[in-house]
Parts: C-alpha cells; sequence; structure tokens
C-alpha cells in the first residue's frame, strides 16, 4: 500500500506507518487486492490519501458484517429501533456536542524540515529529519468543513459528521414520540462518519472515511454503571459468537486521561492485530452530557417524563459504538490460515458463514452444454436464502482452492451423475468432507449446517 501520512498542505513525510506490517498482515492485505475485497481508491491515478474501495467480495463481507450487528442490535431484541441520519450537518449541533472545542489533535511542525506531527504521539527529535526544533503544539480539529450551498461564506459552513451519535441525540425527541419507547431503550445507527486523521495507518484500520456501527442505549440516571457493565459484556460476546477466537479477543478500560470529553467511563473491545493489541469498539457511558447539551440549547424537552414515578430526568447513555471496516479487518487477519490438502499446500480463510463473501459456490465439473441446465437449476434453488458464486472456469481442483481462500464455507458440485441421480455433492471447507445430497435437500442441508432459516 502506498504511504499516505499528510495533513492537506503538509509535505508527505512521514510513514504511514511506524511498526512494521508482520508477515500476516502482508499476506491478508495482498489477498484483499488480489481477490477483490479491498483496492487502493483511485488507484489508477496512484491513490488516495488512506480511502479505500471495496470490491465484490469486500462489499458483501461488509455488509455481513453490518447486517451481523444489525440483527444482534436491532432485529432480536424488542429495546432497541434503528436510524439513518443525515450525514451533513450544521455547525450548531458539533458546537453544543462539543466537537467544535474538543475534538482535536495537539499538532507541532518541524522548524527543518516542515513535517507535521501529532504532539501527543511524538517521543523525541523529528521521525524525517532528525532536528529537534518544532512549533508549539495547537489545536487541529478533526473534523471535515464544508459549505452547503453556492455561497462559501461563514452562514453556509457545514460538517460531515465525525460520529453517528450525535443523530440519535438531535432525534431523541423525535423517537421517543414516534415509538413510545421508554428508558431503557436504544437508537441504532450504521453508517459513514469523517475524521481528518492527521496519521491514518494500518490499511483500513484507521482512514478518515470509515462506517460506524452505533448503538445509543437511554437509561435511568442510577442504572448507568449497571447498564454499561450489560454491553460491554453483550459486545465480546457477539465477536465470539461470530468466530473471533477469545485469546485474541480483551477489554481494556480506559484510564482517565484516555477518556473522551463527553465519557465518565470507556472500556474498549481489543483485538490482537499484527502490530500488538488495538481497538475494535469502544463502549461509553455518556451520562446525560448529549441530551442536557442539547436541550439547553435548542430549548426543546430532551429530557424523559416517568409516569409512573411522576419524575423527570435526563437519561444518561450507553454508547457501544464499532468501526465496520475494522472489524471485516479484525476477522479476515482471525480468520487466514494455511495448510495442507492432499499433500497441496492452500490458503483458506475459516469464516464464519454469515461473514463469508458468499455462502455457497455452485461448480458444474464440466463446462459441457449437459451439464448447465441443471446447475442454473441448483443455483436457482440456493440464491434466495444465501449469496452464491456460479464458477464454471478450470479445474475443479483450482475451484475449491479459490473458493477456500475467499472463505466460501460450501461447494455445492454438479456432476454427470446429477443428470441420473438429481443429486449433487457438497463440500466443507473446514473438513474438505464431501457427501452427496439430493438436490430437493440442499436447501434444508444448509439450515442444518448452519442452523438458521
Ligand atoms: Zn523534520
Amino acid at each position: 500500500m502506498t504511504a499516505e501520512p499528510e495533513v492537506p498542505g503538509t509535505p508527505a513525510t512521514a510513514p504511514d506507518d511506524l511498526t512494521a506490517p508482520d508477515d500476516l498482515m502482508e499476506k491478508v492485505v495482498s489477498l484483499c487486492k488480489r481477490r477483490g475485497f479491498i483496492f487502493q481508491s483511485a488507484d489508477i491515478y496512484g491513490g488516495f490519501r488512506s480511502t479505500y474501495d471495496y470490491g465484490p467480495l469486500g462489499v458483501n463481507m461488509l455488509r455481513n458484517v453490518k447486517n451481523a450487528w444489525w440483527r444482534s442490535m436491532v432485529q432480536l431484541r424488542d429495546d432497541v429501533v434503528g436510524l439513518d441520519a443525515a450525514i451533513l450537518s450544521p455547525p450548531r449541533v458539533w458546537e453544543v456536542s462539543g466537537h467544535l472545542q474538543n475534538f482535536t489533535d495537539p499538532l507541532v511542525d518541524c522548524r527543518k524540515c516542515h513535517s507535521r506531527w501529532r504532539a501527543d504521539k511524538l517521543t523525541g527529535p523529528c521521525p524525517n529529519c532528525g532536528a529537534d526544533d518544532f512549533t508549539e503544539a495547537r489545536p487541529f480539529n478533526l473534523m471535515f468543513k464544508t459549505h452547503a450551498g453556492p455561497v462559501e461564506d461563514e452562514g453556509a459552513v457545514a460538517y460531515l459528521r465525525p460520529e453517528t451519535a450525535q443523530g440519535m441525540f438531535v432525534n431523541f425527541a423525535n423517537v421517543l414520540q414516534t415509538t413510545r419507547k421508554r428508558p431503557p431503550f436504544g437508537i441504532a445507527q450504521v453508517g459513514k462518519s469523517f475524521r481528518n486523521e492527521i496519521t491514518p495507518q494500518n490499511f483500513v484500520f484507521r482512514t478518515r472515511e470509515f462506517e460506524q456501527m452505533e448503538m445509543e442505549y437511554f437509561v435511568p440516571p442510577d442504572e448507568g454503571p449497571k447498564w454499561h457493565e450489560y454491553w460491554i459484556n453483550e459486545r465480546y460476546r457477539w465477536y465470539v459468537d461470530l468466530g473471533m477466537p477469545p485469546e485474541k479477543l480483551r477489554l481494556r478500560p480506559h484510564d482517565a486521561d484516555e477518556l473522551s470529553h463527553y465519557s465518565s467511563a470507556t472500556s474498549d473491545v481489543e483485538f490482537l492485530f499484527p502490530w500488538g493489541w488495538d481497538e475494535l469498539e469502544g463502549i461509553a457511558n455518556r451520562t446525560d452530557y448529549d441530551l442536557r447539551h442539547h436541550a439547553e440549547a435548542s430549548g426543546e424537552h430532551l429530557d424523559y417524563f416517568d409516569q409512573a414515578t411522576g419524575e423527570r430526568y435526563f437519561p444518561h447513555v450507553i454508547e457501544p459504538a464499532g468501526g465496520v471496516t475494522r472489524t471485516m479487518m479484525a476477522f479476515l487477519l482471525a480468520a487466514y490460515d494455511e495448510d495442507e490438502v492432499g499433500g497441496e499446500a492452500r490458503t483458506v480463510l475459516h469464516l464464519h458463514h454469515r461473514l463469508a463473501p458468499y455462502q455457497v459456490a455452485v461448480l458444474p465439473l464440466s463446462k459441457k452444454a449437459e451439464l448447465e441446465s441443471i446447475s442454473r437449476e441448483v443455483l436457482g434453488l440456493l440464491q434466495p436464502h444465501v449469496m452464491c458464486d456460479y464458477d464454471v472456469t478450470q479445474s475443479i481442483g483450482r475451484r475449491y482452492r479459490r473458493h477456500d481462500e475467499i472463505g466460501t464455507p460450501w461447494c455445492v458440485t454438479v456432476d454427470f451423475d446429477s443428470l441420473t441421480d438429481r443429486a449433487v455433492t457438497v463440500r466443507d471447507r473446514d473438513t474438505t468432507t464431501q457427501v452427496r445430497v439430493p438436490i430437493d435437500g440442499l436447501v434444508a442441508e444448509l439450515r442444518s449446517r448452519t442452523g438458521e432459516d
């Protein structure tokens, strides 16, 4: 990947990542590009500053990560509803949320080579030129600023949201009135956010444009700590349920000096990345910071009146906030494996079936016309239930390898016997065992293997 570190207007001097990626990282990054998970954005023009495009396989997997989150956080619960708020927002929201004042990194410039650094990450002299002569640190706001409409004056300023959470806070009263939910209840959202990171790094781990999965869970004030604990455990379990090995996960409470300006306590779910433990998701207790500030600034009622007790209060907020792309990357890193099948080396992604880009590959044994009709019949039978690939090129062994490498859990092979016995061979990615299954029983067979409808 192209090293690409700079803040607009500064020279490209800093390396993207001071930690050299180990072998696993290189292999996964290479697989992502080679097989169409992730491409450097604007690749034909040399790539663009830490932005990435998700290819045919990547878009399936990203969608699977988001769907698995939505299923767990919204679909399987009766206390969480969804929202999809705008990305463009007026300065007032970010002034009141504290992001205009507080969402900054301290920056210094090297006076000799004019490279720019984060003061809080810099230890010792300039890593670029070795000089030890820096400007004084000044705050650099991480929000992307733009103008709405044709006139670029102060009145037209808008920001790309740096988090989806404010959408939930400014819609709190709307959701309360339209759904008749009462605390404890949550509002969930999945969507893009933007942060003008000074040092984006580690492939899609930290990028300026990224996608979040956030849920604001509103609770009576005295129940904050209890629900914080609850959501830390729930979120940890979500990764394990999707096949993440527990030894690659840990929970880490933030020290007081790491806390965001709105948070009274935060714990991270961390993954053991090739460069060390790093954040997958933060579960924060945001207290009543946001609702109280927005209520004061807007003059609207953003508190909750409990008719049972006659009490009026600002709910406290527990926020599990995860990143979609870094979650996808962690699952890819954890799933990557090299083993041997029949004396031949293979690369395999042991992805959970719910996350794999394709659940099933339908493979006619031969390109001969007589197999096409029955193969397409099998494909049509499966497509309403799972994401399928249809692959007719090269030998069956090569096709199995290709699908092992992208994590497809099951290959369904149609052969010449299928024409007479109306059965196909189902091959399992992890065990490579093959069983003969009647075409009419194929959907039921997959259901029993996934444990899903
Ligand atoms: Zn320098």
